[in-house]
């Protein structure tokens, strides 16, 4: 009893906040958002509608401003694509004879609108598949790619700045240089060191909807007629004619060496067959007005993701993906920041903007569609705060944060992150590309300035091992459910840190800036 005491009176001064009452609130958040009533939250089910409206309800009682388009709500039309498998075939074909490969397992078929029913096309591996100006890095230079199909690993030079690296990797992007060398399609081969899931878990979701914003103009792939994801441990059956082994290629990529470019020596051939559909998804905005005249007109924006992958292909008898830390515990954040901000007397000068967004795992639609038809000035928005995944496993003594060297919200989160005693890391796996994997992108993508958080650890530490088993096993599984081990305290911590750094920004005289050698710099206004 007395040692509890003890240690209670301890924990005051950091921020004189009752982190485990506070922890424990943040959680009941999540309890309702990743309850099997709601299915998942799947963008465009009732499930996520359901979601949204206890969101919208939450931010009024906080005391927030509706900032939707009805009330709290923006609705986001989107395009589905659903794979008919049964009726699709991958196979290499090699002097006119035929090697099916199997769907599921030696293969996944990507779907978006657009993509052509049949095709049959020579292969050539073009190492990372990125053409990145910058560094003069080009993997496609000087070969004929016309009327092919490209097949690469994942990942990227090593000299290349992971934020750099990321945006080029992205779909967008690399579609962009890939289409300018004439060819039709991809098929990526993934690196199983930077796999956030096992393949044979990965597989699943395969048959999942995949879904396009419904306005064609804000769709940024043209001319994609084929797309497909090859399974690492059966990558020689598409090499298999071309004198290379997969082996070789990826002991080159770990040893940070040129790869190789070179005809595969086959064709593929493949009969993709889906249906469409069109569906009507959530994004949920608030806004607490500033205390400034003039500063109220700039917002701080938080974002995290209310969607997650829905019902799916049952593990252990369970087919409810319940997103609990993906993205359930980000939208708590956002409610406990709201919640905390009506607590407390002094007003912050500029205003802050919740936007929770539909949509992020099916490639950042509810953002995207929000950051291009954003519900207040889209100049007015200052910064983007995004919280999407920040693993609450272990106490908090590390923060990674992503986008720390590219503007000044590097050094307000490192001075706050001093004051709590919590030391900053950059980002430690750059071939995951997480600063382009959630919601923030689409905000940078404008020109806002913006960063993404996690818990943090040592390389080779009993965390580092508790983080990458929770992705191993329960990343995109229905394990991510209510029934798993978090430190709640260690979360509240969390929220008051980002409660902190909005603080800052929302009150700094000027609102902040990209570095001037930041790559993301362009995309500024
Ligand atoms: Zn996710």
């Amino acid at each position: 009893m007395l040692r509890f005491v003890t240690i209670t009176l301890l924990l005051l001064p950091l921020g004189a906040a009752d982190l485990a009452q506070e922890g424990q609130r943040w959680w009941s958040h999540i309890q309702v958002l990743a309850d099997d009533k709601m299915e998942g939250r799947n963008t465009g089910s009732e499930g996520h509608r359901k979601a949204a409206q206890f969101v919208a309800g939450e931010f009024e009682r906080a005391g927030l401003k509706a900032a939707g388009v009805t009330g709290y709500i923006q609705p986001v039309k989107l395009r589905v694509s659903e794979i008919v498998e049964s009726a699709c075939s991958l196979e290499v074909i090699q002097e006119g004879k035929a090697t099916p490969l199997k769907l599921g397992d030696d293969a996944t078929l990507g779907v978006r609108p657009g993509l052509a029913e049949h095709v049959d096309a020579p292969g050539v591996f073009v190492g990372y598949g990125l053409a990145i100006p910058e560094y003069k890095f080009d993997d496609f230079s000087g070969l004929d790619l016309k009327g092919k199909i490209v097949v690469y690993i994942t990942g990227g030079p090593k000299e290349v700045p992971s934020a750099m690296r990321a945006h080029y990797s992205s779909r967008s992007e690399r579609w962009k240089a890939i289409a300018k060398t004439g060819a039709i399609g991809l098929v990526e081969i993934p690196n199983p060191k930077s796999m956030d899931i096992p393949w044979e878990r990965s597989t699943l979701a395969r048959l999942n909807a995949t879904m396009t914003l419904a306005d064609p103009k804000l769709e940024d792939i043209h001319g994609m007629q084929f797309n497909a994801r090859i399974n690492p441990a059966f990558a020689d059956k598409v090499l298999a004619n071309s004198g290379h082994k997969f082996a070789e290629i990826l002991a080159l990529a770990d040893a940070a060496k040129p790869l190789p470019k070179f005809a595969l020596n086959v064709n593929l051939r493949a009969k993709t067959q889906y249906k469409s559909s069109d569906v009507e998804s959530q994004n949920v905005a608030a806004i607490l007005p500033g205390s400034d005249p003039k500063l109220k007109d700039e917002y701080v924006v938080f974002t995290a993701h209310l969607d997650h992958v829905g019902v799916g292909q049952p593990i252990n008898g369970d087919k409810i993906y319940n997103g609990a830390m993906d993205d359930a515990s980000g939208v708590a954040t956002l409610l406990e920041i709201a919640i905390l901000l009506k607590e407390q007397p002094v007003k912050w000068k500029r205003s802050v903007l919740f936007v929770t967004v539909t949509g992020e795992e099916k490639g950042m639609l509810g953002s995207r569609y929000y950051s291009i038809h954003p519900t207040v000035p889209a100049k007015s928005i200052v910064a983007d705060l995004n919280v999407d995944m920040f693993l609450p496993l272990f106490p908090l003594k590390y923060l990674e944060v992503q986008g720390l060297a590219e503007s000044t919200l590097g050094a307000d989160i490192r001075e706050v992150c001093k004051k709590a005693g919590i030391t900053v890391q950059a980002d430690k796996e750059p071939d995951r590309n997480l600063f382009i994997r959630s919601d923030q992108y689409s905000f940078i993508r404008q020109g806002v300035p913006a960063l993404a958080f996690k818990f943090g650890y040592e390389d080779k530490s009993p965390e580092e091992k508790i983080a990458k088993d929770w992705l191993k096993n329960r990343y995109h599984a229905p394990s991510d459910d209510l029934d798993q081990p978090v430190d709640k305290a260690a979360a509240a911590r969390f929220n008051r840190v980002l409660l902190e750094l909005g603080e800052r920004v929302a009150n700094a005289s000027s609102r902040p800036q990209w570095n001037a050698d930041s790559f993301f710099r362009r995309f500024a206004k």
